[in-house]
């Protein structure tokens, strides 16, 4: 049997019944991405989110606004957007510009329209267990683990990084499905201690290969989030891959595991928007 979790296969599985869904909606779900400067990856996230949206059936508007842009010139766009009726879901690429301030632009997106989860709104519907939008990539995750069946009651999730937009809401979504949960950070002493303790270890840090074979328990569920380019180019996660997978009963590649997933998810909150405003 195969080890992998194929995050691409979930992720069509996911967007077929999204599609599905759409064509019975009598409305096309229409999410807004605002994009600031040039930056050659966050074009191509960018990109990739707009051709999703075309694939199921949404209607995408890419604004592109030049570098130089002021925080009160971005401000007001948001304005325009959060007015819009016709808009379900609004999201600005990260990273901004230095001279723009992040939490300032988030926290002035609509709370209805944030679907990237990010607005201190929605985090605390997510804390308090309350229905929202679950922040993309940690929702991704639980939608492999599903998909393939890992049991997360009971076991022991251990998640490396707490970051805002992965670690941290991977903590309540991990424990909403009653795993027991550690995290691991930076200042973590002894790593491979804490992470061979786990039944599943997700790491979301952006170091390629900082978890080796030795830091992880034979049989345990490997959930990649990483993506870092090497200098030859090359596209690799967090995960020592190879020999890990021989230790582990489970484990996501990179590319192809949470990766695509993101976008997917993304989709999902941008159809549950226009699903509330129908
Ligand atoms: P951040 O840089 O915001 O957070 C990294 C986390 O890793 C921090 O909590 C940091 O700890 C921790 N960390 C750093 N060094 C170590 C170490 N030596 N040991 C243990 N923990 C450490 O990153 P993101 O969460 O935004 O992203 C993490 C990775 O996931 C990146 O590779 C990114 O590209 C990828 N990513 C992938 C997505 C996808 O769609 N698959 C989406 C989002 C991100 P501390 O808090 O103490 O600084």
């Amino acid at each position: 049997m195969s080890k992998i979790m194929d995050g691409k296969l979930v992720s069509q599985k996911v967007r077929n019944e999204i599609k599905d869904e759409v064509s019975r909606l009598g409305i096309k779900p229409h999410l807004a991405v605002v994009i600031v400067g040039t930056d050659a990856a966050s074009q191509t996230y960018v990109n990739n989110k707009h051709k999703a949206c075309h694939d199921v059936g949404f209607q995408s508007t890419k604004i592109e606004l030049p570098a130089q842009t002021t925080e009160e010139e971005l401000l007001q766009v948001i304005d325009k957007l959060n007015a819009d009726k016709g808009v379900h879901g609004i999201l600005v690429q990260l990273p901004l510009p230095k001279h723009i301030k992040e939490s300032v632009v988030l926290e002035a997106i609509d709370q209805e329209k944030d679907v990237d989860g990010f607005h201190p709104y929605q985090v605390g519907l997510l804390a308090t267990g309350l229905d929202g939008f679950k922040p993309c990539t940690a929702a991704g995750v639980i939608e492999i683990l599903k998909h393939y069946e890992v049991p997360m009651e009971g076991s022991h999730a251990v998640i490396v990084g707490r970051s805002h937009i992965v670690g941290k809401p991977l903590i309540q979504l991990l424990l909403d499905e009653n795993a027991t949960v550690t995290v691991a950070h930076s200042r973590t002493k002894d790593l491979a201690s804490v992470t061979k303790l786990a039944d599943i270890v997700i790491v979301a840090v952006g170091i390629p290969g900082i978890l080796t074979a030795d830091m992880v328990k034979e049989g345990a569920v490997v959930v990649d989030v990483g993506i870092n380019r090497l200098d030859t180019g090359k596209l690799v996660g967090d995960v020592d891959f190879e020999p890990v997978m021989e230790k582990a009963s489970l484990i996501t590649p990179v590319p192809g595991g949470v990766g695509p997933m993101t976008i997917t998810m993304l989709l999902a909150n941008t159809l549950k928007s226009a699903k509330k405003v129908k």
